[in-house]
């Protein structure tokens, strides 16, 4: 199976595993775990942020931050497609009692002047505005990537407020990838930065969440409290740490898959690439090839290629996506597959 149903199908690879039989393990929840604290200090290194923690998810940190970011009551603001909004089964409301105030944007971006427009006056009859979370790179939009000149500037209009800033950089990689700005002056917008290891990084399970040395002890109690303390995690932490230090470079093929597919795909009548992609994330509208999105997806997994269909009563939406156990070659032979089943 050519499996680009998402870049979580990654396996461990040999040499990952290797790293992950052999690590050096103690008890993580009184900070005793070797390969847990050399991972959490490269992570923070990689960031550029002074601490970093190590939790199974990165809905979890995802979580920790807006709880330590916010009271219950407060609101943040966040795109209305963002994976805190749509796919976290509503944790901002059940764990730390906060509302969201969604804003559109095309390919996933907020704009300073949505911001502003966003903050709610002092008031008790509105919540209190808290924190603006960005998604980088933006999932649901298909892979998009902000510039940083455009971070940079609803990073001005939400510090004007006293806004908090966190980022869902859940292929965070994938972003510095692309634009060439290293990830530690992209993170130095935001109070928080979440970091998925179990994507296109390929390690199994675990993510990051890199803060201030003042937010830490914060996080590191909030991660104990939703459960989120290991034990002997540095099994888990060395699969993360060998991600880091051996995936990020070969991000870029997983790019070069997609604009391969993305071009191949658009050369099929009826198939229209929405958005065109900028990372590992093919989106593609096939409404004009008469096919439901099931049915598409039906068909070409029955020809070898996994992928997944739109989201809903009115998409026609098949997305692709790239990862480390897709070569050039499996790529290829998706397309010819594509052509064949969307005839
Ligand atoms: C996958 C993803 C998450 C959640 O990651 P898990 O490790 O599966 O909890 C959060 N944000 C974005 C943008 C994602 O793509």
């Amino acid at each position: 199976m050519i499996d680009l149903f998402s870049d979580t199908m990654t396996k461990p690879s040999p040499a990952m595993r290797q790293a992950m039989a052999s690590a050096e393990v103690g008890d993580e929840t009184f900070g005793e775990d070797p390969t847990v604290n050399d991972l959490c200090e490269f992570a923070a290194g990689l960031l550029g942020k002074e601490a970093a923690i190590f939790v199974p998810s990165a809905t979890m940190a995802n979580q920790i931050a807006i709880k330590i970011l916010t009271q219950p009551g407060d609101e943040l603001i966040c795109h209305e497609n963002a994976h805190i909004r749509l796919y976290e089964g509503g944790a901002p409301a059940a764990l730390s009692g906060v509302s969201l105030w969604t804003l559109p944007g095309e390919r996933g971006i907020l704009t300073p002047a949505q911001i502003r427009g966003a903050v709610r006056p002092d008031d008790p009859h509105y919540p209190r505005t808290r924190l603006v979370c960005l998604e980088n790179t933006h999932n649901k939009a298909g892979g998009c990537v902000w510039k940083l000149e455009e971070i940079v500037a609803v990073e001005q209009a939400a510090r004007e407020f006293g806004l908090a800033m966190h980022l869902d950089g859940s292929r965070l990689m994938n972003a510095a990838t692309a634009t060439g700005v290293p990830a530690s002056r992209i993170a130095s917008s935001f109070d928080t930065v979440t970091l998925c290891l179990s994507k296109g990084l390929g390690a199994p399970v675990g993510a990051i969440l890199a803060t201030s040395a003042e937010h830490i002890k914060t996080a590191r109690r909030w991660k104990k409290v939703f459960g989120g303390m290991m034990r002997q995690a540095g099994i888990i932490a060395a699969g993360g740490l060998y991600a880091l230090q051996n995936n990020i470079d070969r991000l870029s093929e997983d790019h070069e898959n997609a604009a391969i597919l993305a071009e191949g795909l658009s050369q099929i009548p009826g198939v229209r690439l929405d958005p065109y992609p900028e990372t590992n994330i093919v989106y593609c509208d096939i409404s004009a090839t008469g096919l439901s999105d099931t049915e598409a997806a039906a068909r070409l997994k029955s020809e070898g290629v996994r992928t997944s269909g739109g989201y809903g009563a009115g998409y026609s939406r098949l997305r692709f996506v790239t990862h480390l156990d897709i070569s050039c070659e499996q790529t290829l032979t998706a397309v010819e597959v594509c052509r064949r089943a969307f005839a």
